[in-house]
């Protein structure tokens, strides 16, 4: 049975005070907290089994590497991928979408070949292609959101046109929890001939993700927001396409052999990585996705859904708040303004006073912000261990921001 209250002993920082009130802690979608059993694992990985992986025959650096490439084993799972040789180890979602920019798409993308993006994706997922765009003349082609931040799964289909040579979208939404029916898509984009690369980054922590049933080419996660450290993450790559990818990053690890004039690869999924990764980092996301399947995806994701309904209702009563992103399929994630209260920050400033960490700014998502005609939002973001209670918080603050500013 899913209990938030044993599941929230588990994360030590949950029990400290901010500003002299009880933490409330409101920013996941920015960067989760750890529970003890990660960080027990970093702990245990520097001070008892840490050396280099791949490299050394003595015992602590075989303990390293098998523990650090079973991790890839727990990614496979967790995403439901046919094998962990499909698997990439990156630093994040950052780093994976420059991997498919500089060693799928550029090798095969010409002057006049367009890429299909929604309006809220996170810079990750565009500045990658801007790159394309910028040095290659690769054309971006932007597909928006109705008024109420959802996307039309045929909108996006509608917008591939024989130059297409990708489409990168959001799973979910970071500012408006939007969840896209990237299934969806990808099925439509093969019938196309279109590969499809997902920045799976809000999604993978809300909600159970199978890469096999989504059917995409690529698809990415992020350490740090999946209760695990910041520096780790991962790309599901189809062997399809891993085999017409160039590699990225050179250095040791990534290559077979290497002479004067003359150097060869190393097997996919290593062709990727190069010189010493994040190896304590790895170790402890492999800790934090076990723990995720220990909860259970499905308790997580009904959990959150509670929670989303709850303060959906809460803050919908609130008339002078404007929540953005009234998508039905909504994970836990709300952006928001007061009417005639100052910017985002003020309001933030005010939380941060009562405990409450929310983000404000525009969350690395300006089209979307120009979309919406909006400079900023403030944005609450929930996960597994956030309460009703939290929810009645946040409203408390809010009405408090209102009564100072508006
Ligand atoms: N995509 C989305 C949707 C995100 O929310 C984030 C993190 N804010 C990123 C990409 C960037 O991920 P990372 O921090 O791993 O580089």
């Amino acid at each position: 049975m899913f209990d938030v209250e044993a599941i929230r002993a588990q994360f030590p920082i949950l029990s400290r005070e901010v500003n002299g009130k009880p933490l409330c802690y409101l920013d996941n979608g920015a960067s989760a907290q750890k529970p003890q059993v990660v960080l027990d694992t970093i702990q245990r990985a520097y001070g008892h089994e840490y050396a280099n992986v791949h490299r050394g025959l003595h015992t602590l650096s075989t303990i390293s590497t098998e523990n650090y490439e079973a991790t890839r084993g727990t990614i496979a799972r967790f995403l439901n991928a046919p094998s962990e040789d499909h698997i990439v180890f990156t630093s994040g979602t950052t780093e994976a979408m420059n991997l498919v920019s500089y060693a799928w798409a550029m090798p095969r993308m010409q002057a006049g070949d367009e890429i299909v993006l929604s309006i809220m994706e996170h810079h990750a997922n565009i500045v990658p292609w801007h790159f394309l765009r910028e040095r290659m003349g690769v054309k971006l082609v932007w597909v928006e959101t109705d008024v109420n931040g959802d996307l039309d799964p045929q909108a996006v289909l509608d917008a591939v046109t024989e130059r297409t040579k990708l489409i990168a979208i959001t799973h979910v939404s970071n500012v408006l929890g939007t969840v896209v029916d990237v299934k969806s898509i990808c099925a439509g984009a093969r019938t196309r001939g279109v590969p499809v690369c997902v920045d799976g980054s809000q999604a993978a922590v809300h909600m159970p993700v199978d890469v096999a049933d989504i059917g995409c080419d690529f698809y990415a996660i992020t350490g740090h927001k999946l209760y695990g450290p910041s520096g780790s993450g991962a790309i599901f790559i189809h062997p399809d396409r891993q085999a017409e990818m160039r590699p990225f990053i050179g250095g040791g690890d990534m290559i077979r052999d290497v002479h004067r004039d003359e150097v060869t690869w190393n097997d996919p999924p290593h062709k990727f990585e190069a010189g010493t990764p994040g190896i304590v980092q790895t170790i402890g996301l492999g800790a934090a996705l076990e723990w995720m399947m220990n909860v259970g995806m499905e308790n997580i994701r009904d959990h959150e859904a509670d929670l989303t309904a709850y303060a959906r209702t809460r803050l919908d009563g609130l008339n002078w708040l404007n929540v953005q992103g009234k998508s039905r399929d909504k994970a836990a994630i709300f952006s928001f303004t007061i009417e005639g209260a100052g910017h985002p920050h003020d309001i933030s400033t005010v939380l941060d006073k009562k405990g409450i960490a929310v983000r404000a700014g525009q969350h690395c998502a300006q089209p979307l912000m120009e979309h919406m005609g909006i400079n900023a939002t403030c944005r609450a973001s929930f996960g597994v261990y956030n309460t009703r209670a939290e929810v009645d918080k946040l409203v408390e603050g809010l009405e408090l921001c209102h009564e100072l500013f508006a």
